[in-house]
């Protein structure tokens, strides 16, 4: 493998069908010191593009772990307003958003709980009025990750350093179809498959879906004019772009307060930094009235606490289990792999995009009509070949949508 080459490729996918940036565009980046190599390229693709401006927001994972354990309690109470002006600012400026991640799925273990908990629902309230502009697609927005040596040490556990670092960018590689001659056109053809899925679901018109599987036997309303979505997504000005590189998914609205039964997970969770696994949620009336876990339970307990929306479901995302990032077979124990290896629910908000109409109405008007609304937006993973999907209409017809991790329709 040439590291050099498939960065090239990576940077070329970003600009031109990630966020499919081009010239009035102005562009933010969200990196730490692994995303450096791949923010580079980035840029400099972007600028000919013919971007404008590109601000750099930069963190540290070391320095974040210190905060949480030496920074003044006070200081985790509130969060400073002028950042939030300032991200408004970028947007209104025309910015769209690139975030880099380099996942280190256990990076604040040693931290207190109740202080991450306590941090998430205080930048999450203050930052309510810019999440806005990327859950509403208001501008392009797109999620991307790097290997770094503490995400290459979770994903391939005992192996050397230099060995799980080549084998998490092989995997990366494979995931985002970078490893193909001609990864545009791969992406483009990718596109219109998961189209002809979302196209399918949105004219059977389901009223709710059935999960059946070991641990699983769950019942998930849809909101009424819900929106099946997956692929690409489009701007309010009309430019399309892809929200997370790789994507598997095609996701709609659950119904809020029509969710019963019982939901078992099938793969550990990366949640603020710390490891959840082995964990099952009851579900009655839309609410998780009972839960569990064999290891992180009191990450949990704090999620669930976040609101009242982070005890209700704002995401059903469907995924076949014969994908390029499925077949690597690799456990990535990152979001934006595991959820795309594998159906899932997100916890918490709900995407505008999934609910006809949903923008011209207020959020008390949508939360009447089912949609979700909180802080968090946490996905866990629930799909494997041995759980079984079936849409349900109104009518009581009954179509089965996936099995033994195929799709059916
Ligand atoms: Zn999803
Ligand atoms: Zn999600």
């Amino acid at each position: 493998m040439d590291l050099n080459k498939n960065l090239e490729k990576y940077a070329d996918l970003i600009v031109r069908i990630g966020l499919n940036l081009h010239a009035g565009d102005n562009l933010t980046i969200r990196l730490s010191e692994h995303s450096l190599p791949l923010a580079r390229l980035v840029a400099k693709k972007a600028y000919q593009a013919g971007v404008g401006d590109i601000q750099l927001m930069f963190n540290d994972d070391s320095i974040t772990l210190d905060r949480f354990l030496e920074a003044p309690a006070e200081s985790f109470e509130t969060y400073p307003e002028y950042l939030v002006d300032f991200t408004e600012k970028l947007f209104l400026d025309n910015h769209h958003v690139l975030s880099i991640v380099a996942p280190n799925p256990d990076l604040l273990k040693p931290a207190d709980p109740a202080r991450i908990a306590q941090w998430q629902k205080v930048a999450g309230m203050a930052s309510k009025r810019t999440m806005k502009y990327t859950m509403q697609n208001k501008v392009k927005w797109c999620v991307v990750a790097v290997a770094c040596p503490a995400w290459a040490e979770a994903a391939f556990p005992g192996m050397l350093e230099e060995e799980a670092m080549q084998k998490l960018w092989e995997n990366i590689f494979l995931a985002t179809r970078i490893d193909q001659d001609d990864p545009i056109a791969a992406w483009e053809e990718h596109d219109s498959r998961l189209k002809a899925h979302r196209k399918f679901l949105n004219e059977a018109r389901f009223d709710r879906v059935h999960y059946k599987g070991p641990g699983t036997d769950l019942m998930v309303g849809l909101v009424k004019n819900h929106i099946w979505e997956g692929g690409c997504s489009f701007s309010e000005a009309g430019d399309r772009f892809f929200p997370n590189i790789p994507t598997e998914e095609v996701f709609s609205m659950p119904d809020a307060d029509r969710v019963d039964g019982i939901l078992r997970a099938t793969m550990p969770l990366s949640v603020r930094g710390q490891l959840v696994d082995d964990f099952h949620f009851t579900f009655k009336d839309g609410k998780v009235v009972d839960y569990d876990a064999a290891v992180g339970k009191q990450i949990l307990d704090d999620l669930l606490k976040t609101d009242e929306g982070a005890k209700h479901l704002g995401e059903i995302a469907l995924v076949a289990d014969n994908s390029p990032i499925s077949n690597t077979g690799v456990l990535f124990k990152s979001t934006l792999f595991d959820e795309n290896a594998s159906c899932h629910f997100a916890l918490g908000a709900a995407y505008s995009e999934n609910l006809e109409g949903a923008t011209e109405r207020s959020e008390e008007e949508n939360r009447k009509l089912g949609m979700n609304d909180s802080v968090i937006h946490v996905d866990f993973m629930v799909g494997s070949k041995d759980v079984t999907v079936t849409g349900i209409k109104a009518d009581g017809t009954e179509v089965v949508l996936l099995q033994d991790g195929e799709w059916k329709i």
